[in-house]
């Protein structure tokens, strides 16, 4: 009997893995070693040892689920608001992407536009805000405006326009890029009507785009259309115009500034160069523009 007692706790230890592994605990069976060790060093009371375990747990899960989410949602590139500088591109409001990163838009079911010139940062804060409703929890979509709309054509020609919309409204957020760099075709207008319509008051749509809202109707190739959509969007929307140069241009030129060699003369034939001994025999000013 003693014996037995004595083995118990170690019963129990060679249970506790598998315990894990079944209630799905993976970072506490995981880093179990290291954890216990942790709270015996921080004399922590069983309470206070089990608020610790959770805690690595929920990390792990929170972690998986961001990932997750991320890969879900076809980001073309990984952007931070972090990564974004301010200082380069003054027209945009930090309070105002401080806000709007706290995804209580996307909590709302409200609209953001972004809009403004090639290059100034647009799909950047598109993919960065999207990152941020992953990570409080909101499912999200990213789709280009062309792809979006050639999907929703083929989807109709096949006769799976449903399915096809369903797939477009379930997320809680989807960011809808570079919108206007191509007109659409009077069909692909209606269709991203219908879509826009499906998701009014549902879903958030963040959409990108190189066009003022005035132009929109040039955009979708029919201003009642255009119109109808942009009644949906603008009602409880954020609109965001960035104005300013191009950061890829910006980047681009400060590139070559570095890089540029030293102003060199252009090597002319000896009596052609200015200040050479020759212009002072001939006693011409030399020419150093
Ligand atoms: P847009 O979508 O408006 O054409 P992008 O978001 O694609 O522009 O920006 C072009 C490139 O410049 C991207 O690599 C982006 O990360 C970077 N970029 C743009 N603006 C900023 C900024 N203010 N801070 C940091 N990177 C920026
Ligand atoms: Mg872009």
């Amino acid at each position: 009997m003693a014996a037995a007692k004595k083995n118990q706790p170690v019963e129990l230890l060679n249970d506790l893995e598998p315990m894990l592994t079944r209630l799905k605990l993976t970072a506490i069976r995981d880093q179990l070693d290291t954890l216990l060790d942790q709270a015996g060093r921080a004399e922590l009371n069983l309470r206070e040892a089990l608020t610790m375990l959770c805690t690595a747990e929920v990390a792990r899960k929170d972690e998986r689920r961001i990932q997750m989410g991320m890969s879900i949602a076809k980001f073309p590139c990984v952007r931070t608001l972090e990564g974004f500088e301010y200082d380069a591109q003054p027209s945009v409001d930090p309070k105002q992407i401080r806000e709007l990163a706290t995804s209580r838009w996307v909590a709302n079911g409200d609209s953001v536009l972004l809009l403004g010139p090639p290059g100034v940062g647009k799909t950047h804060l598109a993919v960065a805000l999207g990152r941020e409703a992953i990570v409080r929890g909101y499912s999200t979509l990213f789709v280009p405006a062309t792809s979006l709309v050639t999907q929703l054509a083929r989807a109709h020609a096949e006769g799976r326009l449903e399915e096809k919309l369903l797939h477009f409204t379930k997320p809680k957020l989807l960011v809808v890029d570079e919108l206007g760099y191509l007109p659409f075709e009077a069909n692909a207008a209606h269709l991203f009507f219908q879509l826009v319509s499906r998701r009014y008051e549902r879903g958030s749509m963040l959409v990108t785009s190189n066009r003022s809202v005035a132009e929109w109707g040039g955009v979708f190739g029919d201003a009642v259309v255009a119109t109808a959509i942009l009644d949906r969007l603008l009602h409880h929307s954020h609109v965001i115009t960035i104005r300013g140069d191009s950061y890829r241009l910006r980047t681009r030129a400060a590139l070559a500034r570095l890089t540029r060699p030293a102003r060199t003369p252009q090597l002319k034939p000896i009596d052609q160069q200015p200040g050479s001994l020759l212009d002072v025999a001939r006693g011409s000013v030399p020419d150093v523009a």
